[in-house]
């Protein structure tokens, strides 16, 4: 293929439209391919920090142009309003411009949906962009002030890292997290304690097994009409992509994101590569949940897959597996839980200090990696599922954990047990001793009496 010229646009300047392009544009940098990258604001958002925004935390500001600098990439600030995949266009904010190209790379990424039930979208915040997490944090403010409360509707770990953020931030203001799940239900028994006592230390009343029905003005409504006060409400479940995809009439599943072969390339379109939120991705264990962590991975595979083809050479499918679930727990605690691939738990987690050391590595990585990726191909992917992606050896690892964790729980109870039984005993000895002693001074008492009676001198 002749890459002399070749249009690459990159739609989406986030966590992984920003690699992608920084990553091929090192890969072809004497290739001669036209890179262009748009977003629709020229400051990069750092999503991962936006529950600090909305607790009043003020972030550093990073504009797109500077961390492209020297990369070669052309940025165009715009918002994209149409595609059409079939004359390779994409049309800007209502058709003010137009980019055509050769190839695409779709990274939208997904925002928080409110339609999901009435009054959420208006009177609800959300953690939706820089502005939105900004206007809850002024909010929240007033609540504080006035002693009122805040509901944090969702129990993901979006919504327990902004739930413990908001109440360290302001122990005036009564946080009620609200989920129909248990929070933290993905991680392992003890992360999931050492996450509800951090709730509980940071006075967060948790409530699950309710669903909100309604967003009202002051209040959230529960599933049987129960009526919950609210002059703050954060709403963090739920995830939508945009319609464009789906409008441009590339193939989408049932939630609009972009179905991919396994070369994360459309299987309607295969000159648009989808990565990060927006893309449907399988894998020998499953889909793919949208999150910086999975991202990163596709956007570094898709710049080195597009600099492959460009080269006539072949792709190996993409491979990825989840390592980790990092959550916040405000800005002095966090809880770390290991994974398998699949992102279900391991044994090991991290907690306290060493946790919040290791979240803020992993939140301020992206802008690392965006900057070493200018002059070294470094690799973001850290696991891709290894040997444990295979079915069967996936199968045999968590079966042989499973059956190390009920050997380990039986040895615990059988100590306890014993341990108990030791107590039990020494209690009932010491008890029957002391019975004993006061039945022989009772028996010494009586004879010494009979004996004074028996003599005639007074008792
Ligand atoms: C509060 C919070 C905490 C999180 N914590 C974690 C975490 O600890 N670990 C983790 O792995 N993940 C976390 N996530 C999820 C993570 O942020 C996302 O999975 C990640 O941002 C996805 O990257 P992306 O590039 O697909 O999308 P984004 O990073 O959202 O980038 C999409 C970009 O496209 C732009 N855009 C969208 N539509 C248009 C348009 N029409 N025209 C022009 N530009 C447009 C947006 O402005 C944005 O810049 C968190 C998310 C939130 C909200």
């Amino acid at each position: 293929m002749n890459t002399n010229g070749h249009r690459v646009v990159v739609l989406g300047g986030g966590y992984t439209g920003m690699l992608a392009a920084i990553r091929l544009a090192h890969r072809t940098r004497r290739a001669g391919v036209r890179i262009t990258l748009v977003n629709a604001s020229d400051r990069f958002t750092e999503r991962l920090r936006l529950h600090q925004t909305a607790a009043g935390h003020r972030l550093a500001d990073h504009h797109i142009p500077d961390l492209l600098a020297g990369t070669g990439i052309t940025f165009v600030q715009g918002t994209v309003t149409a595609l059409d995949p079939d004359a390779r266009a994409v049309v800007l904010d209502g058709g003010a411009a137009r980019l055509d190209y050769d190839t695409l790379v779709y990274a939208l990424g997904s925002a928080t949906d409110t339609g999901l039930v009435p009054g959420a979208d208006v009177h609800a915040f959300t953690l939706n962009g820089p502005r939105a997490a900004a206007d809850l944090a002024a909010r929240a403010r007033e609540v504080a002030a006035a002693g009122g409360t805040i509901t944090v509707c969702g129990g993901g770990l979006t919504g327990v890292e902004a739930a413990t953020e908001l109440a360290e931030a302001h122990p005036g203001a009564h946080v009620t997290l609200i989920s129909h799940a248990e929070p933290g239900a993905m991680m392992g028994t003890r992360a999931r304690a050492y996450l509800y006592r951090a709730l509980d230390r940071l006075g967060v009343t948790v409530r699950t097994g309710v669903r909100v029905t309604k967003v009202l003005p002051g209040a959230v409504e529960l599933e049987g009409g129960e009526v919950v006060a609210s002059d703050a409400c954060l709403w963090t479940t739920g995830v939508k992509v945009p319609a464009l995809a789906a409008d441009a009439g590339i193939a989408v599943d049932d939630r609009g994101l972009i179905l991919v072969d396994e070369t994360l390339r459309s299987v309607s379109h295969p000159s648009v590569h989808a990565i990060g939120d927006t893309a449907a991705i399988r894998m020998a264990w499953g889909q793919i949940h949208g999150t910086c962590q999975s991202g990163l991975p596709t956007a570094q595979y898709t710049g080195d897959a597009i600099a492959r083809l460009l080269r006539g050479r072949a792709v190996k499918p993409f491979r990825f597996g989840y390592y980790h679930q990092p959550v916040s727990l405000g800005r002095r605690d966090a809880v770390i839980q290991f994974t398998y691939a699949d992102d279900t738990p391991r044994r090991v987690y991290l907690k306290g200090r060493a946790a919040v050391l290791y979240k803020e590595f992993v939140s301020s990585s992206p802008l690392k990696f965006y900057r070493i990726s200018k002059r070294f191909n470094i690799s973001v992917t850290p696991s891709k599922g290894g040997r444990v992606t295979l079915p069967k050896r996936a199968a045999r690892t968590r079966h042989d954990d499973a059956a190390r964790t009920r050997h380990d729980d039986a040895a615990r109870t059988r100590r306890d047990d014993a341990a108990r039984t030791r107590r039990d005993d020494a209690a009932r000895t010491r008890r029957d001793d002391a019975a004993r002693t006061r039945r022989d001074d009772a028996a010494r008492t009586r004879r010494d009496d009979a004996a004074r009676t028996r003599n005639g001198s007074p008792a």
